[in-house]
């Protein structure tokens, strides 16, 4: 069998993103073979041309062994169309610019505009008055239109806003257990993924005082920013929750 997609891996793990996700795409991985993907336009100069409906295609399941698990590479195909649909929307680049040390790159959105927030540095020179905020992308008058007169907010709000969610979450944990166990009756591969993922978090994972990256990056996707210190934090599967900033006015109304 063909292995394409990995062949540069070399024992050693060196895993590349291009191949990966060229994996994650190829059907062969999940065990199924599309037959005449691509087909013969002329046999005398050999030439190759994708096959767009031209030729019927053959779907073959279970042809070989599978690498991913079916389920598994279902639920990965929906994941990266919601990135997709994500990106498109708010008009970014790509979501995986978010790290383990700057978790919140992409995902904070203007409630007021809709466009994405960035993070800046306020007195980078002065380590003790150093800050890092987060405003409003369309804050500055562009192209003779206004600019965005959403306010910016404290980078620490955001650590906090999710250690509350979650916490709040584990208050209600009957509530969500049972929507979750609707949610697994789902058509949708994600969708019941999610709901799987979610309820095993919280009867495994008790109350947070700290903020934890890998829980908030399986648990996060966006956090709206309204004016006034309100936040709304979206979690991967629908939830919303409103959060308000405490002593707002105090400390971000100068
Ligand atoms: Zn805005």
């Amino acid at each position: 069998m063909e292995l394409g997609g990995v062949a540069n891996w070399n024992g050693k793990a060196k895993w590349y993103e291009g191949s990966i996700r060229k994996m994650l795409t190829n059907e062969k991985y999940k065990g199924d073979v599309l037959l005449q993907k691509t087909y013969t336009v002329d046999f005398l100069s050999k030439k190759w041309a994708d096959n767009n409906g031209q030729v019927r295609q053959y779907y073959v399941e279970d042809s070989h062994p599978a690498i991913i698990d079916k389920e598994i590479w279902e639920e990965v195909q929906l994941e990266m169309e919601r990135r997709r649909n994500f990106v498109l929307k708010y008009g970014i680049q790509k979501l995986d610019y978010a790290t383990i040390s700057n978790p919140f790159t992409g995902r904070v959105i203007c409630g007021t505009c809709g466009r994405i927030f960035g993070r800046k540095v306020w007195n980078s020179t002065d380590e003790r008055l150093r800050r890092y905020i987060w405003q409003c992308n369309g804050k500055y008058p562009w192209k003779g239109k206004k600019g965005c007169a959403n306010r910016h907010i404290d980078d620490g709000v955001l650590y906090q806003a999710f250690i509350n969610v979650f916490n709040m979450m584990l208050e209600n944990k009957n509530y969500f257990l049972g929507k979750w166990k609707e949610m697994r009756e789902s058509d949708n591969a994600l969708v019941q993924y999610k709901a799987k993922q979610f309820a095993k978090i919280i009867t495994e994972i008790g109350r947070i005082k700290e903020f934890d990256v890998e829980l908030y990056f399986a648990l996060t996707e966006k956090v709206f920013v309204y004016d006034g210190g309100r936040l709304m934090v979206v979690l991967l599967d629908g939830t919303e929750v409103e959060y308000a900033v405490q002593n707002y006015g105090k400390n971000y109304l100068s």
